[in-house]
C-alpha cells in the first residue's frame, strides 16, 4: 500500500477510533503508524498506530488488522510517547527470569539510587 493509502487509512481510522478514556475522536494529525505488515498485500494487513487524545492527554496504541473487508482493532492505553512506541516494538520481552532477579533485587534494596546507578 502506498503512502497516500496509509495516510488515508489514518484519517478513516480517526474518525471511527475513539479514546477509551473520554470517549473524544481522534485527529489525524496526533495519530503515528509506527509499523505496517503486508500493506502491499490486499486480502491481509496489520499497522500498530500510536495517538494522542487531544482532550485528555492520555495515549493509546491500537494495533488493526485487515483481512479483506473486516477490520479488527485493540487497543491499549499506554504511557509511551509515538517515539518510545517505535523503539521498543523490536525489544526483548522481559524474561520470568529478569523479573524476578529484579522482585529479588527491590527485596534487599535500601532505596539509594544514587549507589544503584554508579
Ligand atoms: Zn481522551
Amino acid at each position: 500500500m502506498r503512502e497516500t493509502n496509509i495516510q488515508k487509512m489514518i484519517e478513516l481510522l480517526a474518525l471511527v477510533l475513539h479514546c477509551p478514556i473520554c470517549a473524544a475522536k481522534y485527529n489525524a494529525e496526533n495519530t503515528n503508524v509506527i509499523e505496517t505488515k503486508g500493506m502491499e498485500k490486499t486480502e491481509e494487513s496489520s499497522m500498530l498506530v500510536h495517538t494522542d487524545c487531544e482532550r485528555c492527554k492520555s495515549s493509546v496504541v491500537f494495533s488493526i488488522s485487515m483481512d479483506g473487508p473486516e477490520i479488527f482493532s485493540v487497543g491499549m492505553v499506554t504511557d509511551l510517547t509515538s517515539a518510545d512506541a517505535a523503539r521498543f516494538r523490536d525489544a526483548d520481552q522481559i524474561t520470568v527470569d529478569e523479573v524476578m532477579e529484579f522482585h529479588n533485587f527491590l527485596e534487599t534494596f535500601d532505596g539509594n539510587f544514587a549507589g544503584v546507578i554508579r
